[in-house]
């Protein structure tokens, strides 16, 4: 049996054993699906007592079918349902939800393996092998099938799951072991939770005919009935909850503007518009990505916490999600070179230690490299150990946030200053510079520093803008590594003969002018962190560079979702995306997909705390008096 003393964020992998090349859970006994044809089985129990072909294909327009499994295992089931949604979808921008709770996710390997026996599912399989996540416990979106089917993946127990995730299910596959080898699955708050994600009309489905569950369900008022069982198992029970008129899943409907083409109001334009929702961009610069996110080059970045907290487990979260939401740029606008994080000084040293000595990371994520190691990685001789990042790299902003930003559902209002919100109307009228006014159902304020000025609500917002100015270093003056370096300083590989590296940190200025200081202080404190980095110059000579506004808030934690005031009284139509600090482009992805769930009222990628974690009305300050 597997030792189970992993630390968080890992989580304890399954055992399997394979016999006749089926796999089996060493530590439940079981098998993951029937030994006759677990492919049939599924389809038999799970698609068919759910009525779910059918039913498929009566979800409205920009509408959503919602599924809810207890137990992903192999993924089997998931894969003959997105199968299933292929084949009867109707042709109207709707997506498949499918949500899974996981206590002991397969590895990759085992999970390649498990899914090779089923060649008719080989393009699904090998999309969701692309994007199945690293083994660390807590919520993964995954976005597949260019967006028509959205997995969320909960590692962790689904008592966990279901406290922690914000849904209603259309249909739920309550698969599992066995009852009697796998009791937990099946306690009496595992059945009131499927209740209370449930509405009426949702239907369920279950290989198992153990009485007392039919008793359990029966009390959480679900009709039950007993029907014949797949292959060699005489019974199964499905059921409904009851109700006159079955619902639908809400669908996103009306318009929606978005202040900012910066990364984060593009990624949610471009999402957006990905849903079949119209968007209407609006900024004040002349084309997309062109104020803090119009850098030639950014690090995906983000410093993990020594406590594997809130904040770090969003940091995570928005680090493995930006790596699967940029993989179809990459060798355009994403490179993912691999990132060090370099223990610059004794205190990022002893920080790194700690962070060590507390957590487990999977190396797909990071790992500890000594200093002739992390030499080697980025081509450049560095003295001290660090932190190897694999799947970091690199990115081209500015041109990702113009690319992002052409789609046609994405009409685009550049070189428009909004200057006012008001309500009109159950709508929300947008005043601008140029004279024309914008009408939209729906508002997401992503306008980075400039946020405060938009919110339409009384009260103080503690956002702060931080000055970065960054450094162009020609290619001749460096020996330019071949990964991303960061340590006091970052510094990326050379593109088109340049290398940015940067970024100043200062509270204080409001100057948007390069300055000698500021290219001073970057080449300073690079040189200092990488000695040798500078062949002949050492580091001497007019530079160019760029500056730009980051915005963060009080607490460093971003901002998304629906405004509220200081009582938390919500601001309906009108909805936050910034603080994202110098961190946008890690955090954006993720963010952006949260706030399209709550535009769409489809379930939600974040759990519970994490969305509690970055909402807006913790920015508001109540003032005295
Ligand atoms: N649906 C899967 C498929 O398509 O391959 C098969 C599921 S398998 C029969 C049952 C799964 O439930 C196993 O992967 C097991 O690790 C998981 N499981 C068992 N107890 C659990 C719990 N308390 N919370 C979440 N998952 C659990």
């Amino acid at each position: 049996m597997t030792d189970c003393t992993v630390r968080p964020p890992a989580i304890e992998p399954a055992e399997l054993v394979w016999r006749d090349g089926i796999p089996e859970s060493v530590r439940f006994g079981d098998v993951y699906f029937s030994r006759d044809n677990g492919l049939e089985e599924t389809r038999y129990v799970f698609l068919n007592h759910n009525n779910l072909p059918d039913r498929f294909q009566e979800v409205p327009p920009l509408g959503a079918f919602v599924i809810a499994e207890t137990g992903f295992g192999t993924g089997l089931n998931f894969l003959a349902a997105w199968q299933a949604w292929r084949e009867h979808q109707p042709d109207n921008g709707s997506v498949l939800h499918f949500i899974s709770a996981e206590r002991y996710p397969l590895t990759r390997d085992d999970l390649k393996r498990a899914l090779n026996l089923w060649p008719e599912l080989a393009p699904l399989a090998a999309e969701l092998q692309a994007h199945y996540p690293p083994l660390v416990r807590g919520t993964h979106r995954l976005v597949l099938d260019e967006g028509r089917v959205r997995l969320t993946l909960y590692f962790g127990d689904l008592l966990d799951a279901w406290e922690a995730l914000s849904f209603s299910a259309d249909a739920w596959f309550l698969d599992g072991f066995a009852p009697a080898l796998n009791p937990d699955m099946w306690l009496d708050r595992a059945i009131a939770l499927i209740r209370e994600h449930s509405r009426p009309g949702t239907t369920l489905a279950t290989f198992t005919a153990v009485g007392r569950i039919r008793r359990a369900l029966e009390g959480e008022g679900f009709e039950m009935r007993k029907t014949p069982g797949y292959g060699r198992k005489r019974d199964m029970i499905a059921g409904v909850l009851s109700s006159a008129v079955s619902g639908h899943s809400p669908t996103a409907s009306g318009t929606v503007a978005i202040i900012g083409a910066g990364i984060a109001g593009a990624l949610l334009a471009r999402n957006l518009a990905s849903r079949g929702v119209a968007v209407t961009l609006i900024d004040a610069e002349d084309h997309a990505g062109n104020a803090a996110s119009g850098n030639l080059q950014g690090a995906l970045y983000v410093k993990l916490g020594v406590e594997f907290n809130p904040q770090t487990e969003l940091a995570l979260s928005a680090l493995a999600f930006s790596q699967r939401a940029y993989e179809p740029y990459r060798g355009a606008f994403w490179h993912p070179v691999g990132l060090l994080q370099l223990a610059w000084n004794p205190q990022e040293a002893d920080r790194q230690n700690r962070f060590l000595d507390r957590n487990q990371y999977p190396e797909e994520i990071l790992y500890p490299v000594d200093a002739a190691t992390a030499s080697e990685l980025t081509g450049t001789p560095v003295s001290t150990s660090g932190l190897w990042f694999p799947n970091n790299g690199w990115l081209s902003p500015g041109r990702l946030c113009s690319n992002l930003a052409s789609h046609p559902l994405i009409e685009c209002r550049f070189g428009t200053r909004v200057e006012r919100l008001m309500p009109c109307n159950g709508k929300w009228h947008l005043s601008s510079s140029s004279g024309a006014d914008i009408i939209a159902d729906r508002v997401v304020i992503a306008a980075g520093h400039k946020t405060p000025e938009l919110i339409p609500l009384k009260g103080e917002y503690r956002f702060k803008a931080i000055r970065g100015q960054v450094t162009h270093l020609p290619e001749e003056t460096i020996r330019t590594p071949k990964a991303v370096i960061c340590g006091q300083k970052y510094l990326n590989p050379c593109q088109d003969g340049l290398a940015v590296t940067g970024a100043t940190f200062d509270l204080h200025s409001t100057d948007a002018r390069v300055t000698r200081e500021g290219n001073t202080e970057n080449l300073q404190q690079l040189s200092d962190m990488l000695p040798g980095l500078f062949a002949e110059s050492g580091g001497k000579g007019d530079f160019e560079g760029r500056v730009g506004f980051r915005c963060t808030t009080h607490d460093y934690q971003p901002v998304a979702g629906m405004m509220a005031d200081c009582n938390g009284q919500s601001l309906e139509g009108v909805y936050l995306l910034t603080g994202l600090g110098s961190k946008g482009l890690t955090y954006a992805p993720l963010l952006a997909e949260y706030v399209a769930d709550l535009i769409t009222g489809q379930p939600a990628c974040l759990p519970g705390t994490l969305a509690h974690s970055i909402r807006p009305d913790r920015i508001c300050r109540r003032r005295a008096g």
